[in-house]
């Protein structure tokens, strides 16, 4: 017997810490694009638990992996050789920057990775007191590494004090950028669009701003592609639809289907910065999570399935500015901000899309967050655009 929402949140509002604000409703199953609840009521969720389970919910891909590999062999430790480890790092390497690859077991741990990579390299060049430059706006992780590199999160005093060695410029201010990149910068760290901040794309002149002012000061590029990458934006890495390279990203989310894992992937020029005792973790590229990965980039490494990322994207994006109350549309592929006209409360528009049956997120004031599964079809995609429509 399962205890449904009331009982559910009983327990969860006498033991869990506070930290979360929760919309009502108990999941118990998915399938696809679909979510059922405690009840029986069928949702089609357009947020895919914030782009984790991009390729679906249980995609009998992913389950059969994941079954197989758990049924074998679930942990050792980085203590021994995996092999599902070593193919995942042969297959992200060749797929974008060519280096090596550490993995880790969250977003925001790979984001960590990144940042004693960007130390570790600018100590290697004499800077002794190196910074990451970022742009307002960015959301990079919780972790102290990752929180000191999130500027709208590190001003909580409350948690303080930040790690040193972070600063960050305006969203999209190039000359700021520039300015800011100097000799004592060790790395530029950003997210090719950033989702948190309400699907906010980074410009093409700020990128190539970042790559000019890290290849004249020396500094490493990192990309954030914890949201961006494993094919939500239509390709499978954001910056290949741009005109740069980075020198490290970073991924997680979608890259489990739904298992638990980070990985932090370098071009050769950054991939033998971090040396034996450098970095480490007891449960990261674990074979059980790396089986998953393996079968989700089985899947989403499908140009037929990426293009039809960027067709159904194009497709949604038209039906929503159509809609009475819908300001502009912003990001790429199927990861989509919708800017809302002036007085239109999102937080209740959110609620009352998913009392419709509508799973979406409401990041800021104004603006609804979408992130369908990679996987949905152009009916799903109307009938999201007609409850959207129908709410507003
Ligand atoms: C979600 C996210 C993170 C943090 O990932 P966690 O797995 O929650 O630690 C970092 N950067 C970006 C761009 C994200 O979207």
């Amino acid at each position: 017997m399962t205890l449904g929402l009331e009982q559910t949140r009983a327990l969860e509002e006498r033991y869990l810490m506070r930290t979360y604000k929760r919309g009502a409703v108990d999941f118990v199953r998915g399938e696809g694009a679909l979510l059922w609840d405690a009840d029986g009521n069928e949702y089609l969720d357009f947020l895919t638990g914030i782009s984790v389970c991009s390729i679906g919910h249980c995609h009998p891909a992913v389950v059969a992996a994941v079954q197989e590999q758990s049924a074998r062999l679930m942990h050792v430790s980085n203590l021994f050789y995996t092999e599902p480890m070593a193919r995942l790092a042969q297959r992200l390497s060749e797929s974008s920057l060519g280096g090596r690859v550490f993995f880790a077991n969250s977003g925001t741990e790979a984001n960590e990775c990144a940042i004693k990579i960007a130390r570790k390299h600018a100590h290697g060049r004499g800077i002794a007191a190196p910074e990451i430059v970022s742009f307002e706006g960015e959301f990079h992780g919780r972790t102290y590494g990752s929180l000191s590199a999130t500027p709208g999160l590190a001003r909580n005093e409350a948690l303080g004090p930040m790690l040193p060695g972070f600063r960050s410029v305006p969203r999209n201010d190039a000359a700021a950028l520039r300015e800011a990149v100097g000799e004592r910068t060790a790395a530029v760290l950003i997210e090719p669009i950033q989702g948190e901040a309400g699907v906010l794309p980074t410009s093409e002149e700020a990128l190539l701003a970042a790559r000019e002012a890290c290849d004249e000061s020396g500094a490493l590029l990192i990309l954030d592609e914890i949201q961006t990458g494993i094919g939500r934006t239509g390709s499978l890495w954001a910056y290949q639809q741009s005109p740069i390279r980075p020198d490290v990203i970073t991924s997680a989310k979608a890259l489990g289907g739904g298992v638990p894992i980070g990985a932090c992937i370098t071009a050769p020029v950054a991939a033998d910065v971090l040396e034996p005792g450098d970095h480490g973790s007891t449960f990261a590229g674990g074979p059980v999570a790396t089986a998953a990965a393996l079968a989700v980039l089985e899947v989403v490494d499908d140009p037929a399935l990426l293009r039809r990322v960027r067709e159904l994207g194009a497709l949604l994006r038209e039906g929503l500015e159509a809609l009475d109350g819908v300001r502009e549309t912003r990001g790429r592929g199927l990861m989509v901000g919708v800017g809302l006209e002036d007085g239109i409360d999102a937080a209740a528009l959110g609620a009352e899309l998913l009392q419709s049956g509508l799973v979406v997120n409401v990041p800021v004031p104004g603006t609804l967050w979408l992130l369908p599964p990679l996987v949905v079809d152009s009916a799903q995609v109307e009938q999201a655009v007609g409850l959207i429509g129908k709410a507003l």
